[in-house]
């Protein structure tokens, strides 16, 4: 039998347990760079352009999707659900700050 435990508090799970999927992909389909455009001209724009944006080999395959997966207890799923990119707490931590 698989146990689970709450990825947010840390609490054992019973049959309560919620899970959280995120895929995170790139709008702009860094795949569809074609072999049609990899002449060399094209390849030193490419490695110009990774180069600038600081991406290694690994990144650049970490830039065409990433999934992440969380099991939440019920409590931390209800306050997860009610605020997923935690704006609410950067907006009260930048309200302290002033
Ligand atoms: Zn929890």
């Amino acid at each position: 039998m698989l146990h689970f435990s709450c990825d947010s508090c840390g609490q054992p799970l019973d049959d309560q347990r919620f899970v959280v999927r995120l895929e995170v992909f790139p709008a702009f389909e860094p795949a569809e760079v074609s072999e049609a455009d990899l002449d060399v001209d094209h390849l030193q724009e490419i490695a110009a352009e990774l180069t600038e944006l600081e991406f290694s080999g690994e990144e650049l395959e970490e830039l065409h999707s990433q999934t992440f997966r969380y099991d939440l207890c019920p409590r931390c799923h209800s306050q997860y659900v009610k605020d997923p990119l935690r704006r609410d707490a950067l907006r009260r931590l930048n309200f302290s700050e002033n």
